[in-house]
């Protein structure tokens, strides 16, 4: 402060002579300097002490723990090779925003990752949340390939209005210019922004902030992970996490789906339709079909109403998971299938060959498998399942 006030009058002695400000001005310039730099030293201290807020890092693996065999090139790697303590101590400007614990829950490429990963990191994240009042939000780092499933899992089962951000990298840690860094920076500072309690489960790749919902991985290069039409909520710029929108649709604390009783997941196949398709045959039958589809083939529509027909639940969502879809009624669907032979059978076979059964909205096919493997662990009533479609 002394010496801010010495600095001042040096300046003000060095001022041409033409103009000469009057002594009280100066003497209130010099307080407020004093004053602003005396708040901006104890906001500096504020990030830098003990009360900083804590954070859970939970590492899974993949390419932001991915290491080369010729560092510094762009040669090939092995991802899910560092340890959670080492993508942590990598980035040491993490410490001004956060104390970040840190935890290994796996260390595999994310194609390893399967639906028995989704409940057991889920379960622990629940479990973390509600026996540690202290931490404010959690950090999974995982690979990019199957990073959006493993999100949208977590938006539908962590119980919580905590931040949980998943983060990934599209470049190796030890790559030229690696994205993992920054983007682990990034996923921090919104796992502690009070602006992203009660937003769920949200991707932080390339300075955005993705709801869980709606991101994927549209290629892979930097800059690939994106929302769509509804899906980035916000961004990180120099100042931090800044949000312009919010998910509205059920997700965390307003979830149906708690994991309390639920140890393994129902299983559910995914599928394309084409044309001249003729649908797909299951081997063994499973509890679900999520069929990719933007209208059916009558070869398409019989096989996928004998599938229904045979009590497996069929879904079925754009492959662009773009579209809103006003609810169908499934009943009207359930008729055999035969050769047109009116206009009204014309009419009634273009019925058929529409979407059968449950039909998702704004949804990836991927990502309609997992709600409705979660669905299948409450109820295999249809009327239930497109409400659960038409709530999530
Ligand atoms: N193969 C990697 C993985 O998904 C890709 C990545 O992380 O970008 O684990």
């Amino acid at each position: 402060m002394i010496q801010q006030s010495l600095g001042l009058r040096s300046l003000t002695s060095a001022m041409p002579a033409v103009y000469r400000a009057p002594r009280t001005t100066v003497a209130a310039l010099a307080l407020l300097l004093a004053t602003l730099v005396l708040t901006a030293s104890r906001l500096a201290a504020q990030v830098d002490t003990a009360g900083r807020p804590t954070v859970l890092l939970i590492a899974t693996g993949g390419t932001i723990a991915g290491v080369q065999d010729a560092p510094g090139t762009l040669g090939s790697y092995r991802a899910g090779t560092l340890s959670a303590a080492q993508i942590l101590a990598s980035v040491p400007e993490l410490a001004r925003y956060a104390t970040v614990e840190a935890e290994q829950f796996s260390n595999v490429a994310s194609t390893a990752i399967t639906p028995a990963h989704w409940v057991a990191l889920a379960k622990r994240i629940n479990t973390v949340l509600h026996e540690r009042s202290d931490i404010a939000g959690v950090v999974v780092t995982h690979g990019t390939d199957r990073l959006e499933e493993t999100a949208f899992f977590l938006y539908l089962t962590v119980l919580s209005e905590k931040p949980v951000i998943v983060v990934g990298s599209q470049r190796p840690a030890t790559g030229i210019s690696p994205d993992g860094p920054i983007n682990l920076l990034a996923a921090v500072r919104t796992a502690v922004s009070p602006q992203a309690v009660g937003k769920g489960v949200m991707v932080a790749m390339d300075d955005r902030i993705v709801s869980a919902r709606e991101v994927r991985k549209l290629y892979q290069r930097v800059g690939g992970f994106e929302g769509g039409e509804m899906g980035t909520i916000g961004v990180i710029g120099g100042d931090g996490p800044e949000f312009f929108f919010a998910p509205v649709r059920r997700h965390g604390r307003t979830s149906e789906f708690s994991l309390a009783d639920v140890d393994s997941l129902p299983r559910v196949e995914l599928t394309f339709s084409y044309p001249g398709g003729t649908g797909h045959q299951f081997h063994p039958v499973p509890d679900g079909v999520v069929v990719a589809t933007t209208g059916f083939t009558r070869a398409e529509s019989a096989t996928y109403l004998a599938l229904r027909q045979s009590g497996v639940v069929v879904v079925t969502t754009f492959p662009s998971g773009e579209n809103v879809n006003a609810t169908r009624s499934p009943r009207a669907r359930i008729e055999p299938v035969k050769a047109p032979v009116t206009a009204a059978d014309s009419a009634a076979a273009a019925e058929r060959a529409a979407p059968p059964s449950v039909t998702a909205q704004h949804l990836t096919p991927q990502k309609v498998r997992i709600l409705l493997m979660l669905a299948l662990t409450r109820t295999t009533d249809r009327d239930e399942l497109q409400r659960i479609f038409k709530e999530y």
